[in-house]
């Protein structure tokens, strides 16, 4: 990858893997040996990312705003500018805005020996959704 561009591309999540409107831009996906893949994730009021495993584990730092994250059997947690969190290897998770707060974070993940970055489950629909 060009690790001189100022300005990545900025792409729609998509309708499979989150809810509501979620912009991803790849701030860094450099070529092996490296597998490291960070990106800056913006998710306007209540947008969420559906229910996901990584491989290796997930950083978030929040970079802005107000968040949830919720670790399987586990509460919905607040997140705010400021937090970083670590998800473990396969662990089911979900994040995203709070209802009424955008919210962005950097994402950071190493991705598995066939690419893989993530493994998508349901959506989290409103009703699981804590405010
Ligand atoms: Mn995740």
């Amino acid at each position: 990858m060009d690790i001189t561009r100022s300005r990545p591309e900025t792409r729609r999540g998509p309708a499979e893997n989150f809810t509501g409107l979620v912009w991803l831009d790849e701030i860094a996906a450099p070529a092996p040996p490296s597998r490291m893949r960070l990106f800056t994730v913006r998710f306007a009021p209540g947008a969420r990312t559906a229910w996901h495993t990584h491989p290796h584990g997930q950083v978030l730092h929040v970079q802005e705003g107000e968040g949830r994250v919720q670790r399987e059997g586990g509460a919905v947690e607040v997140i705010r500018a400021g937090d970083t969190v670590w998800i473990e290897p396969d662990e089911w998770h979900w994040h995203g805005a709070g209802p009424r707060t955008f919210m962005t974070h950097l994402a950071a993940v190493e991705a598995a020996a066939d690419g893989t970055t993530a493994c998508w489950g349901a959506h989290v629909d409103d009703a699981h959704r804590a405010h």
